[in-house]
């Protein structure tokens, strides 16, 4: 029986940290402007515990959205003794955290493991220095080096999430920060498209027309191409696109840039597009079957039905269908 992972998501938005970045306007992408009480934090997990399968589960509490190491240590201290209280009952199996990479040392690494915290997730955005410099993040890749060591050196599973179409990115640097990520070993990964939030300093930029952002287009091409090293190198992506706030979807908060609520999708969409092009040269006839993964099939006809449509142009029938014996993007053709 295959085991299902359920992430509990605690935000404690950006209010411990030091600096602001110039794309973060955490209170509008996480639709949430106060720190959560302890109260908050349990009522949270109880009301997940509730909808969750008592059996073949695997659950995690994630403190997600700033710099959980930075915040005050007897607030951090409070949120992880509620968490280890359920750790301790088996209630849930795993704590994750997200902070900075220059908010790690010996002794906060020390402190979470007393907590049970098992995977550290570092916002290293990129990996080079002049883009850090440019989105004000006020660290460096150094920074970013020493910390994945020390977590690693710690017994921490690793999670560097990344953004691309920061100030002063390119392609090719979206791609260097991926190689960078994959040598230092981490486990998993996030992959962000910048977005031109309201009240943030990326906005004011944008508005002088001093930044540019990504299309939506530009921003599935460059994912795509990072799934593929990421994956190649057995680095998990835990996701893609911004997990936007109901403030971000009505509009209030989003100026510019390339958001899409089902944004993996479209990158998988063009993944299998690149596949299915193959079929084309191939002898043509009037009807085609194409035999594809369970988990993959949604993909492979692609977002709004656009891979068949595309197929359908070349053949005057196309059939998807499931071979539940067919793994990762594997598939097969029948021509009819
Ligand atoms: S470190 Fe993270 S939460 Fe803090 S300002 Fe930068 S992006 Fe926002």
């Amino acid at each position: 029986m295959e085991i299902k992972h359920f992430t509990i998501p605690i935000f404690v938005p950006e209010l411990a940290c030091p600096n602001q970045c110039v794309f973060c306007n955490q209170r509008k992408i996480s639709g949430q402007i106060k720190i959560p009480t302890n109260e908050e934090v349990r009522e949270k997990i109880e009301m997940h515990l509730q909808t969750i399968p008592t059996e073949n589960r695997f659950i995690e509490v994630g403190f997600f959205g700033g710099n959980f190491t930075g915040i005050e240590h007897n607030l951090q201290k409070q949120f992880l003794e509620i968490t280890d209280e359920y750790y301790a009952s088996k209630k849930i199996d795993s704590i994750r955290i997200s902070t900075r990479p220059d908010y790690i040392n010996a002794e906060r690494l020390q402190f979470l493991k007393i907590y049970h915290v098992k995977t550290i997730e570092l916002g290293a955005q990129s990996t080079d220095d002049e883009v850090l410099r440019l989105s004000e993040r006020g660290h460096t890749f150094s920074d970013i080096q020493t910390a994945s060591r020390e977590i690693l050196a710690n017994n921490f599973r690793l999670g560097l999430q990344m953004m691309i179409g920061l100030p002063g990115d390119t392609f090719e640097k979206s791609l260097q920060t991926a190689k960078d990520i994959i040598s230092l070993n981490a486990h998993e990964t996030r992959i962000y498209p910048t977005l031109v939030i309201a009240e943030s300093k990326l906005e004011k930029l944008y508005l002088k027309g001093d930044y540019k952002s990504l299309s939506l287009k530009e921003a599935v091409t460059i994912s795509k191409e990072l799934l593929l090293l990421f994956e190649e190198n057995n680095v998990k992506i835990l996701r893609m696109g911004l997990h936007p706030s109901e403030e971000l979807v009505n509009n209030t908060g989003f100026i510019a840039g390339p958001f899409h609520r089902s944004f993996k999708e479209l990158v998988l969409t063009e993944l299998w597009k690149d596949l299915l092009k193959n079929i084309v040269n191939n002898d043509l006839k009037d009807e085609l079957t194409v035999y594809i993964p369970v988990n993959q099939i949604n993909y492979a006809i692609g977002y709004n039905g656009t891979n068949k449509d595309f197929l359908l142009k070349i053949f005057k029938k196309v059939n998807f269908k499931i071979d539940e014996k067919l793994t990762k993007r594997e598939y097969y053709v029948e021509y009819h």
